[in-house]
């Protein structure tokens, strides 16, 4: 809807003038009087928001940087002074577009009494409340700049339409939820499609930011959601809460010097069948990773005794754990032994346990990687938990050690990814406390 100017009826309706004149043109020099400036008058506005691409117009942030609190009071406060041309029209359209933004978008009972705005406030079924007098004033000033037959500057036919029909199904909602539910208010913002547009750009993205995609990328690209939201294997960290799990780096098979890991000062962790129960919601994704893990053992080993120890035939489907293995088989996949998958789990479960009950320690030490693997080999050793026997004499410790240590890499990576991720959260809150702090 961003022309480069807009005219449009007074709203009102009463008004000394009856034609105003908003611009583009009056925001870009505001951009520019504040642009040499360290504090701005227009802190929410960017130059990409003044001049977004054609695709940016749909771009709700990029919008709400030019339609926002700081923009009117900006206009107001430097107008005169820099002669900025139409600045109080464009004021004055900015606001009941934003007005109109304010009252659509409530989500929360507390958010207008939170930032004092009446406008985010829930919309009530009175006739006599502001906000619903506005949506009034709002739906006569639409028609009477739809009258106004303007064949430049002016929103198009669909806009107007859909603003009409949004504002006024709004108000409906309102009565028709006090009539029979006996509701005093609603919250607009419930009623919309949200959800639906960002499973359009979830498309788009995953199509290679592509606008136009075809049937064909669409389905590939649902396919590709579902499985993600299959994958939902986390770590929960005392310090970073749920760490997701998943498989989108899977590193290659390292060598292990085991000389170097300090097993002394941990603690003996032991995984009871309560762990084991724990895990049977996530039984799939690790199964998937088991399957990687063998098969990284038997690319590198090249022992068909050993292939058939620790996989199963693919042809025969065992249970719905292997349900994700044929989601995402391109013919490489293996299926995993039960015992294999037995090692993955109890490799996960201590795992959990360093990163939640023993974290800062863990994490300082020398090689968390080599101290997670040994802790894991021994734990299954000890115990007599895996079995393999090889004609080739390939030890089942050897065959053990390539499992758990790809096991471990993929858990550790998944976990330092979002570590850091959310430390780069956390500066940057950090960075914006500061800035308010200044302002
Ligand atoms: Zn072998």
């Amino acid at each position: 809807m961003m022309a480069i100017h807009f005219f449009f009826p007074n709203f009102e309706g009463n008004g000394k003038k009856s034609f105003h004149q908003a611009s583009f043109v009056s925001l870009r020099k505001l951009h520019h009087v504040d642009s040499n400036n360290l504090v701005k008058h227009s802190c929410k506005l960017t130059l990409k928001a003044l001049s977004p691409s054609s695709l940016e117009r749909q771009n709700v942030r990029l919008a709400l940087q030019v339609f926002n609190d700081n923009t009117v009071g900006a206009l107001k406060e430097v107008g005169n002074r820099y002669e900025i041309e139409h600045f109080e029209d464009t004021d004055e359209f900015i606001r009941i577009i934003l007005t109109w933004w304010k009252i659509m978008n409530v989500k929360s009972l507390t958010v207008g009494l939170r930032e004092n705005d009446e406008f985010k406030q829930p919309l009530p079924y009175m006739a006599n409340d502001e906000k619903v007098q506005f949506l009034d004033n709002f739906l006569n000033w639409l028609e009477r700049w739809e009258n106004m037959d303007c064949k430049t500057g002016g929103l198009s036919k669909e806009t107007h339409a859909a603003l009409k029909v949004t504002t006024n199904a709004t108000t409906e909602i309102a009565v028709y939820c006090n009539e029979n539910f006996g509701l005093n208010f609603i919250l607009p913002g419930k009623f919309q499609t949200d959800n639906l547009e960002s499973r359009f750009g979830l498309y788009h993205q995953m199509s290679g930011s592509n606008y136009h995609i075809s049937i064909r990328q669409l389905f590939e690209t649902e396919k590709k959601i579902r499985i993600r939201s299959l994958l939902k294997l986390g770590i929960s960290s005392k310090t970073f809460g749920q760490v997701l799990i998943m498989n989108t780096d899977l590193q290659d098979f390292g060598d292990v010097d085991e000389g170097s890991v300090v097993l002394s000062f941990w603690p003996s962790i032991h995984v009871d069948d309560k762990d084991i129960e724990g895990v049977r919601e996530v039984l799939g994704p690790l199964t998937y990773i088991a399957g990687y893990c063998v098969f990284i053992v038997v690319k590198k080993l090249k022992c068909d005794a050993c292939k058939s120890n620790v996989t199963v035939d693919k042809t025969i489907e065992i249970d719905e754990n292997y349900g994700l293995i044929f989601k995402l088989d391109r013919g490489q996949l293996l299926c995993p032994t039960p015992n294999a998958v037995n090692a993955v789990v109890h490799n996960y479960i201590i795992i959990k346990k360093l990163c939640f009950d023993f974290e800062d320690d863990f994490i300082a030490s020398e090689n968390p990687r080599k101290i997670a693997l040994k802790l894991s080999e021994n734990y299954l050793n000890s115990e007599n938990l895996f079995e393999h026997d090889c004609d080739n004499k390939h030890s089942h410790e050897k065959i053990l050690k390539m499992l758990l240590w790809s096991s471990t890499n993929i858990f550790l990576n998944n976990y330092c990814k979002e570590k850091n991720n959310q430390s780069i959260k956390q500066t940057e809150k950090q960075k914006n406390r500061k800035l308010q702090t200044l302002k």
